[in-house]
């Protein structure tokens, strides 16, 4: 079996200037058409909603529209934790609440069910890439409005010259490759 660092290398590829010029734009496509690679890649996800003992110790796993729904919805599974989709603004059916986050030009928003989590849930994020960090911080206050408690935060992909990092300074966050 291959390495959890082999597999990234092969399965995260560069695009250059996408969506727009000057954004390198990391994607998954090809680690998620590898079976290994995917399947490597959700155990180690799901290493962040265990303990030290190997005990899960989430309730809810969060997964972020888009390309964190593909991840984080395995992760749930093979923790036996339920999971919880975060979606853009007027994706989600039933009464919701919203959070909004500044982007380089305008703003997004992102909801959640109001009634995803039962009171005192422990929930893991997961999102594909951290870049500047303003969706999982909007993510982590509609966790906690809904009475819910952040266990932690795991992404596959940490780009470490953004400020997601220190944006989301004293939260539990873990990347699973860092550039
Ligand atoms: P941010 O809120 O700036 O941390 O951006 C995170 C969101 O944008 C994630 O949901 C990512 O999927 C996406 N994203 C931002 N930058 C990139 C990138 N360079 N490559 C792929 N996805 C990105």
């Amino acid at each position: 079996m291959r390495s959890l660092e082999q597999v990234l290398k092969e399965g995260i590829r560069d695009i250059p200037d996408y969506p727009q010029a000057g954004v390198m734009f990391k994607d998954i496509t090809p680690l998620l058409a590898d079976h290994e690679g995917f399947s490597i890649v959700v155990q180690a996800l799901a290493a962040a909603g265990r303990d030290a003992d190997g005990k899960v110790v989430v309730d809810k796993v969060v997964g972020i529209e888009a390309r964190g729904f593909i991840l984080a919805a395995p992760v749930a599974l093979a923790l036996g934790a339920g999971f919880v989709p975060v979606r853009k603004k007027g994706k989600l059916p039933a009464a919701t609440y919203e959070e909004s986050y500044a982007l380089e030009y305008g703003e997004a928003t992102i909801e959640v069910h109001q009634d995803a989590f039962e009171p005192g849930d422990r929930v893991l994020v997961i999102d594909d890439v951290l870049a500047t960090g303003g969706t999982v911080e909007a993510c982590l206050r509609l966790v906690r409005r809904c009475g819910a408690e952040v266990a932690g935060t795991t992404v596959l992909l940490e780009l470490s010259f953004l400020p997601g990092r220190k944006r989301l300074e004293g939260e539990q966050l873990s990347a699973l490759v860092t550039v």
